[in-house]
């Protein structure tokens, strides 16, 4: 593993924690991005990566991710992220989940986990017997599956941008194409059928694609047409890299707003060129934040009311971020950079000034 110290430093990560346990065969990586707002709180993912700097960079771009999300969302969260890295169909048990939860409780609150791809609500309740350091859990008053609220969360997202572009304040006799109906989509379709719009679906499960159409009456798409299908909406729910040099020019819809995950394939290049087309983009970590928002409820007493009134807020940021696109001639997802790191820098300022007063307090005190 090279360059790991210039690495995180150009990323600006405060920790990094490798953990093994070979009694188990865990072998993860916690990654700490940025505590200025809170705790860093973020996922799990159980992947077999081809090598451990695979792991390594995904880790670290993840958790910094997330304390984008989580400055955006106007969370008191910092970001973190953890891989635990080999096969979760051969590696995954009790004993597993239990010695990653040591880990997590051994840093004491400044990494908080959650579930993220491959792991699911009963390997959470593992970790959960070793630290409380832990959310998305059912038990304990925990929130559970984050899904229905990242739906809605894209739902306000999809209401601004059309406000924004269309001038409209209901999506109601518009078209969406929605690529992977999972957890998200299927919860997003559910939604989007209630406010009458039309629904084009793709997943390469068909019997999700089939089971959206028997409940919600939406047209079935070719994997590899969905993109090209006339919707005023695309909304991808699948899996990252979605718009790159191939699809853009294919894409009808002008306006993107979806739940997945890194939707540029490159995100400069990619967000100029987006922008180019004249097409609406919806930056993917802040409209995907009504999981993280609702997770985050756990922290001070979960109450489900709360927590969808806070995922409703995506709307007002979402507007602001496409007012300040507009008004600086950049990419949407710029800008959403830029509001994400002036609230951080704010918000250390502030510490800084804290501090510095109690220091003086000190120094008074000790002086008397
Ligand atoms: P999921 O695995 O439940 O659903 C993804 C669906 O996409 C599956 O049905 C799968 O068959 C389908 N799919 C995969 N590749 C496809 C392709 N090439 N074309 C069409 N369909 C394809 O996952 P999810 O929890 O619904 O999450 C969807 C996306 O949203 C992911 O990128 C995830 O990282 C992101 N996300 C999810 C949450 C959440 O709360 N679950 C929060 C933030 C972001």
């Amino acid at each position: 593993m090279t360059n790991l110290f210039k690495l995180a430093s150009q990323m600006g990560h405060e920790q990094v924690v490798f953990c093994q346990d070979q009694v188990t065969g865990l072998k993860a990586i916690i990654a700490i991005h940025d505590t200025t707002l809170g705790p860093a709180l973020g996922g799990c993912r159980f992947w077999n990566y081809e090598s451990e700097d695979d792991a390594l960079n995904d880790v670290l771009r993840l958790s910094r991710g997330m304390t984008y999300k989580a400055a955006v969302a106007g969370l008191n969260l910092g970001g973190g992220k953890a891989v635990l890295f080999g096969d979760p169909q051969k590696l995954k048990s009790e004993a597993l989940f239990r010695a990653f939860g040591r880990f997590v409780n051994s840093l004491g609150g400044r990494y908080i986990t959650a579930e993220d791809v491959n792991i699911n609500v009963d390997d959470m309740e593992y970790v959960a017997l070793e630290t409380k350091y832990v959310t998305g859990i059912s038990t304990h008053a925990g929130s559970g599956d984050p899904s229905p609220y990242t739906a809605l969360g894209v739902l306000y997202g999809m209401k601004a941008a059309v406000k924004h572009r269309l001038k409209r304040d209901s999506l109601a006799g518009l078209t969406v194409s929605v690529q992977g109906v999972g957890h998200v989509g299927y919860n997003l379709c559910k939604l989007l059928a209630s406010e009458k719009v039309n629904l084009i679906v793709s997943d390469i499960n068909a019997a999700n694609t089939r089971k959206v159409q028997q409940d919600f009456g939406a047209q079935i798409a070719e994997n590899d047409h969905i993109l090209a299908e006339k919707a005023d909406i695309f909304s991808p729910c699948a899996m990252g890299a979605v718009l790159n040099d191939e699809t853009l020019p294919m894409l009808k819809a002008k306006i993107v707003a979806g739940a997945a995950n890194n939707q540029l394939a490159e995100e400069q290049r990619h967000g100029q060129m987006v922008q180019e087309l004249g097409i609406l983009y919806c930056p993917d970590y802040v409209i995907n934040a009504g999981g993280l928002i609702n997770v985050s409820h756990e922290l001070r007493g979960y109450d489900p009311r709360a927590s969808e009134k806070d995922t409703a807020k995506i709307y007002d940021t979402l507007l602001k971020i496409f007012e300040e696109s507009d008004r600086s001639s950049i990419p949407t997802h710029i800008a959403s950079d830029r509001f994400a790191e002036k609230r951080i820098r704010e918000v250390k300022a502030v510490s800084a000034l804290n501090q510095s007063v109690k220091n003086q307090n000190w120094i008074d005190a000790s002086r008397k």
